[in-house]
């Protein structure tokens, strides 16, 4: 402001100078008076001119540099500048703020979808756009309601109550590939809505499967408890001879044995969904191994059936797999049971394990039996599958051995191989890697 009076008035005083000097005799003050006003005059010219540059400048778009040295408009230049400065780099900010949670929001493995007060869509990630197959040139400012016709999730618009969540199928569900998504709405801000959407078809298929497996479990329990009940109640009403309640007993005791089989299996399989992988440390001597598979074999060859079976155990020495000993016993031990218990007496059953040229194993049960239609074999290690259900049970079969034998399997990074045809016999492999095998003659060199 002093910078402004100072310059008004050496302005003028420099004009009303010249007029002194210019000035004829006599007229000395009327033109220096007269000068001064000029001066002034002049001052309000150049003071506006610099104003109006300024303004030039800001509608322009105060893009480029202006130089309006000191006093009111060169300050009012600065500040405005700043402030320019200030709040660009403010909006530049807030715009990179707005990309990261953006791109967050975006990240989010669940659909989010931002709504207005009137549940029209504002913005969507693209997990939502897969889940409803949205698209951002079409479907932005549509009503939700018009693109989701759900009316599970009609309704639950309607009632408001958006304290639980609510199911519907997702926009690629069919009845072959079914796809069940979970979606709430939380709302938010000025009656906005932010809709959150989960894939949950995994989650209620295992739930499915949890629930068939309860219902399996039970039907296979009940079946024998209800012999059971039946003979306890024959055992008590009726007054029977020495030689009939002894076959009362026998039955009883196949039922009892058979619940205790059942039982023992679900624990096995419980074991191995819950225990650590096995260790790639712990080494088992293969010809062991089927030394004791062979035993376990020939008994119960001769346990089931009065004749026996034509068993061929090609034993290899000097071989050793990584592994626990426990669990694969029990896998081996399945798939011999099993060539035994449907391969007719007097067949062949070949059981081994070969070497492969990539230096893995594999461990092989080659049975004449029925052999098993194509169409079965994806299904046989689901639990409680079975082909031939009267033939298993006849047998002493659970329906949980081969779910056993894939467990184990997948816990050893083993593959389980099934080749069979109706009619012309099966084959059961589990093909070993080569880091879980080492012959035993390769250690000794390393360590001799
Ligand atoms: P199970 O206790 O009924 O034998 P598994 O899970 O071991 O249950 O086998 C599933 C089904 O696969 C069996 O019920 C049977 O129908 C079929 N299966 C398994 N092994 C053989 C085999 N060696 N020959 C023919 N069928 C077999």
């Amino acid at each position: 402001m002093y910078w402004r009076l100072l310059s008004l008035v050496l302005c003028q005083a420099g004009v009303a100078g010249i007029g002194w000097l210019i000035a004829p005799k006599g007229e000395e003050w009327q033109i220096t008076l007269a000068m001064t006003l000029l001066g002034g005059y002049l001052w309000f010219v150049l003071d506006s001119l610099r104003g109006m540059r300024l303004l030039r400048w800001l509608r322009s778009g105060a893009a480029d540099d202006l130089s309006l040295g000191n006093g009111l408009w060169g300050e009012a230049y600065d500040r405005i500048r700043r402030m320019l400065r200030d709040s660009s780099r403010l909006t530049v900010d807030s715009d990179s703020r707005l990309k990261d949670f953006l791109a967050a929001l975006q990240a989010s493995p669940n659909g989010v979808v931002l709504l207005d007060s009137d549940t029209r869509i504002e913005w969507f990630n693209q997990t939502a756009a897969d889940h409803f197959g949205f698209d951002v040139r079409r479907d932005l400012l549509q009503h939700f309601g018009n693109l989701v016709r759900d009316p599970g999730f009609a309704a639950y618009l309607f009632a408001h109550n958006f304290l639980n969540d609510v199911t519907m199928p997702g926009r690629e569900n069919s009845s072959s590939k079914p796809v069940t998504l979970s979606v709430q709405l939380h709302p938010y801000g000025d009656g906005r809505l932010l809709l959150l959407s989960r894939d949950i078809t995994a989650v209620e298929q295992a739930e499915a499967m949890r629930r068939d497996f309860v219902a399996n479990v039970s039907h296979e329990i009940r079946t024998p408890l209800t012999v059971l009940a039946g003979f306890v109640e024959t055992l008590q009403t009726l007054s029977l001879d020495d030689q009939e309640r002894h076959r009362y007993l026998g039955l009883m005791s196949q039922q009892a044995t058979r619940m205790q089989t059942l039982v023992s299996d679900l624990l096995t399989l419980s074991r191995l969904e819950g225990s650590p992988l096995p260790s790639v440390h712990e080494w088992i001597s293969v010809d062991l191994l089927m030394q004791q598979c062979e035993q376990d074999a020939r008994e119960l060859s001769h346990l089931l059936w009065t004749q026996s079976h034509d068993l061929r155990f090609e034993r290899v020495a000097g071989w050793e797999i990584a592994g626990s000993a426990l669990e694969l016993h029990s896998a081996i031990s399945n798939l011999i049971g099993n060539a035994i218990r449907y391969t007719p007496v007097q067949r062949r059953i070949d059981v081994g394990f070969k070497s492969l040229p990539d230096g893995g194993m594999v461990f092989y049960v080659k049975d004449q039996g029925p052999g098993i239609a194509q169409e079965h074999i994806p299904r046989l290690t689901e639990r409680f599958y079975r082909v031939d259900r009267s033939r298993s049970r006849e047998t002493g079969g659970t329906g949980l051995g081969l779910a056993i034998v894939k467990h184990v399997a997948q816990r050893h990074g083993t593959e389980l191989t099934i080749d069979s045809f109706a009619g012309k016999g099966s084959t059961f492999s589990l093909t070993f890697p080569p880091h879980r095998v080492r012959s035993v003659a390769e250690m000794s060199n390393i360590h001799g």
